[in-house]
């Protein structure tokens, strides 16, 4: 066993926890943690794992090869110096408070530092029943951990701030699920990813302690996440610790929404124990990707009815989300006037940051102006004429800016009838943004390099991750080889690699796991 990991398990040395070490559900009071054990597996295996999640825990292939590797990663066997447990945390799902949720089915093997100081938390997602699992079985299916694997690698290489993950181990063992909730559970294949962040610190785990009335507790988290997650502002007098705390949270939600309107991500189950305190993005579950523009599409068939984390909403949900942190944090704080700046200075960031990334995406100077209309003119024309996001943005820049044409991008367009009944206004604006480029005179050089920066070529289209998943529970783990390794350059066109880049083909509109996804997982 690869020994060079150092642990150094702050949570549950500095924090209280739970006195009963047992995986009976219960409600947990007065403990911010349980301790409990992965529950072993019948024959843990190597599906896939990421190189650059496990250089940053200084792991090697070697070591990824070894067979101590597949035992610690699938549960059976832990390393010297891991101390596992399930944190409590509470949380509003859907827009109502829910009480004690706690990580039902993760857990927390430790926080190992690297050669270069760095903290990474190491945490199993499926390891088995622990005290917060709510009669369920602490299991994840093959699909779903296999959707966590390639999108949390893939966010990160599009620049998107995300938990990590270094293993996709199967478990051997079967997993019943009803997939569709139609009464028809079957068994499939179990998996566990093993996910990597310098925290797992949700919203929710402030908010359980605040709605039960523990000050203490809160207190001491607050105290704690400043400390080992925000080190740099732990030199600052309480008070303004607090309020600096609070505000860069709001920042750094608001940076990571951004970049999801940016790529066309929409996370689908934005409930506040799925929100991190670092602003990550957390807990890929139902999540999906946009093809067509559409601001209200969901992924998520538990959220068809209200479309609560639809894609155009989610800046306006993490706001909400904000709001019950704030809430949450009152009895710590002096005065609540700092927790309403904070959330006006998400407002602030997340604005600029759009304004920003339009102008990337656009290829113009700096950042929009906020009575700028182009982006919200080319969004409504790329929703009513059923355009793929992905497709479009990266064409344009290639537009010929003397003689701009829409056939530029045909390969964009799901449906020609609509394409047609758009085209003269899309003309019109297409005219209306070379005149703009024309105007700004960017060198044309770097005006490419920009927008292909912020333009990805290849995104986990929910096509291409279900593809991979109908391979993987067949067996061949080359699809999803092949797609993760794509998705490790995603502003760099990869000849011979055209097809990951290509629109959803027509019998992937409807069907399950391609257009929409249950909760089910
Ligand atoms: P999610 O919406 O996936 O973040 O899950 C909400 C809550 O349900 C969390 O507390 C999870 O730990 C718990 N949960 C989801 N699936 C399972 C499962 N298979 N077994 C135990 N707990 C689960
Ligand atoms: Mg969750």
């Amino acid at each position: 066993m690869n020994t060079s990991l150092r642990f150094d398990n702050r949570f549950v040395s500095e924090l209280p926890g739970d006195p009963e070490e047992s995986p009976r559900l219960r409600q947990v009071r007065g403990a911010l943690w349980s301790r409990v054990l992965p529950t072993p597996v019948a024959a843990p295996r190597v599906l896939a794992w990421s190189p650059e999640c496990a250089a940053l825990l200084g792991l090697g292939e070697e070591d990824v090869q070894a067979p101590w590797f597949a035992q610690v990663f699938g549960g059976n066997r832990q390393m010297p110096g891991m101390e596992p447990y399930a944190a409590n945390y509470g949380g509003h799902q859907f827009g109502n408070w829910a009480g004690q949720l706690g990580d039902g089915r993760a857990i927390l093997l430790g926080e190992t530092v690297n050669a270069q100081g760095e903290r990474w938390e190491l945490q199993l997602k499926g390891a088995g029943p622990t005290p917060y699992s709510r009669g369920a079985d602490g299991r994840a299916v093959l699909r779903s951990s296999l959707r966590e694997f390639l999108c949390s690698e893939a966010m990160h290489h599009l620049g998107v701030p995300t938990t990590r993950a270094l293993s996709l181990v199967a478990t051997g063992d079967g997993v019943m699920r009803d997939m569709f909730y139609d009464g028809r559970p079957r068994e499939e294949p179990g998996a566990i990813v093993c996910r990597v962040a310098p925290s797992f610190i949700r919203f929710g785990n402030f908010e359980l302690p605040a709605a039960r009335g523990e000050v203490e507790l809160l207190q001491k988290l607050v105290d704690f996440t400043i400390a080992r997650d925000f080190p740099h502002l732990a030199a600052l007098p309480e008070t303004e610790r607090r309020i600096a705390w609070f505000r860069e949270v709001c920042e750094r939600t608001a940076t990571m929404v951004a970049h999801w309107m940016r790529v066309g991500f929409v996370h689908g189950v934005m409930n506040t124990d799925n929100l991190s305190i670092l602003g990550l993005t957390i807990d890929y579950g139902p999540y999906g990707w946009i093809d067509n523009l559409d601001p209200d599409w969901t992924p998520n068939t538990t959220d068809a009815g209200g479309r609560r984390y639809r894609f155009g909403h989610q800046a306006r949900i993490a706001h909400w989300n904000l709001a019950q942190l704030a809430n949450a944090l009152v009895p710590v704080m002096q005065d609540t006037g700092p927790l309403e700046e904070g959330l006006q200075h998400y407002v602030q960031t997340f604005l600029g940051a759009e304004r920003a990334h339009n102008a990337a995406k656009l290829g113009l100077r700096g950042a929009l102006a906020q009575e700028d209309t182009l982006m919200r003119d080319l969004f409504g024309l790329l929703h009513a004429a059923e355009t793929d996001m992905t497709i479009f943005f990266r064409a344009l820049a290639g537009l010929d800016l003397n003689a701009p044409a829409l056939a530029l991008f045909d390969a964009a367009f799901y449906d020609p009838a609509k394409r047609d009944a758009q085209a003269p206004l899309f003309e019109q604006w297409l005219e209306r943004y070379a005149a703009r480029v024309r105007e700004e005179a960017l060198d044309p050089a770097e005006r490419v390099r920009r927008m292909n920066a912020a333009n990805p070529c290849y995104v986990p289209r929910n096509y291409l991750a279900q593809q991979a998943i109908d391979s993987a529970e067949a067996g061949d783990m080359a699809p999803l080889h092949a797609l993760h390794d794509v998705l490790r350059h995603p502003y760099t066109e990869q000849p011979g690699r055209e097809a990951f880049a290509a629109r959803r083909p027509d019998w992937a509109r409807n069907r399950a796991g391609c257009s929409m996804l249950s909760c089910s997982s």
